[in-house]
């Protein structure tokens, strides 16, 4: 079959031949119909983050049919719609035990540690599988178990509650999840912060109230606009400091700040006045669990979320695009979403 893979760090990747791969008894071979091109695909291309063993066909954001399953597969068959948890896990450490598995002893992502689904096949562990409605398209069901299902993550780790209200700071893929997914939880309000107008206009249109960071100081807006008390949860989806300072500032008493934006720099807290007087509560949030993408995927059918808006271009299996994308991912800032459907 035919795969894009990464041969080598800092170079583009390259079409190749490679056999089908071996099915064991509990996997399922998955004939890929979408495979979303996410940012970290890029930072993988650019050897910015490991990946190996090398070659290794990326792409962990999978969702396709059901070519053949192993002996042992049973809630699975032949032609069944299907998406992708990115994770393979053992099922059986401490960390899968206690039902954490992002922290798994062994845990293998697809598309980094394993191949992945730039290619015509992909072979998971049926563990790994979840049924993908026929209301939810590949392309929508593909993205969706990446960056909307960290957003949900995100928002469970900071136990949101109907009736709360919420600050989105940072409205791109993550972002745009993260409000439709707060608006499905219940939250009485959804504030979205950006600099972005494209991106506020879009966050508005799926419900939110635009925070444009860019013309006002977005934590008194904040405040302004929730007569002073600030938001019970604020997601900070961009990793900088100044954004992680902004979420935290805008929080309500017993509020919860949840951080998913990937940064290497230091933010700073005022201890009294921020964290202390108001018993509030900074959050580190990595990746999701399998359990989530249940109900991620019943809103999805269900129309509560809906990433049409998101997926902005489809692409065939073929290296050349594929590594334009890449470069776009790099190069701009603009959000950009494309899926590649072989
Ligand atoms: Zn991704
Ligand atoms: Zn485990």
């Amino acid at each position: 079959m035919q795969a894009v893979r990464l041969v080598e760090p800092g170079r583009p990747l390259e079409m190749q031949e490679v056999p089908l791969p071996e099915l064991g008894a509990k996997d399922v071979l998955v004939k890929v119909k979408a495979a979303g091109i996410c940012h970290s695909d890029a930072h993988y291309r650019a050897g910015k983050s490991p990946v190996h063993p090398l070659p290794l066909t990326l792409g962990h954001e999978v969702a396709g049919k059901v070519e053949a399953i192993g002996g042992e597969v049973a809630d699975f068959q032949v032609g069944d719609r299907v998406c992708v948890h990115y994770m393979v896990t053992c099922g059986h450490c401490e960390y899968c035990d206690q039902g954490t598995e992002q922290f798994c002893t062994t845990g293998k992502m697809i598309g980094k540690y394993r191949d992945g689904g730039f290619a015509e096949y992909c072979v998971v562990p049926a563990r790994s599988l979840f049924h993908l409605p026929a209301e939810v398209p590949f392309e929508q069901g593909a993205i969706m178990m990446c960056s909307t299902a960290t957003a949900l993550h995100a928002l469970n780790k900071a136990r949101l509650k109907p009736g709360e209200r919420v600050a989105v700071f940072g409205v791109g893929g993550l972002g745009i999840s993260a409000v439709q997914l707060a608006k499905a939880m219940g939250a009485l309000e959804v504030y979205a912060v950006d600099i972005k107008e494209n991106k506020l206009a879009m966050a508005q249109r799926l419900g939110a109230v635009p925070v444009d960071a860019a013309r006002s100081d977005p934590v008194a807006e904040v405040r302004r606009q929730t007569e002073g008390k600030g938001v019970e949860v604020a997601l900070e989806l961009i990793g900088l400091p100044e954004t992680m300072e902004q979420a935290f500032k805008s929080l309500a008493v017993l509020g919860r700040a949840a951080i998913a934006g990937i940064g290497e720099k230091h933010f700073e807290i005022a201890p009294y006045a921020d964290l202390i007087n108001r018993e509030a509560e900074i959050i580190g949030v990595s990746d999701h669990l399998a359990q989530e993408l249940n109900h991620l995927i019943e809103w999805a059918r269900a129309g509560k979320i809906d990433l049409g808006e998101v997926v902005t271009e489809k692409v065939p299996l073929e290296a050349g695009e594929i590594n334009e994308v890449l470069d776009k991912l790099e190069n701009f800032s603009e959000e950009i979403r494309v899926v590649i459907t072989p």
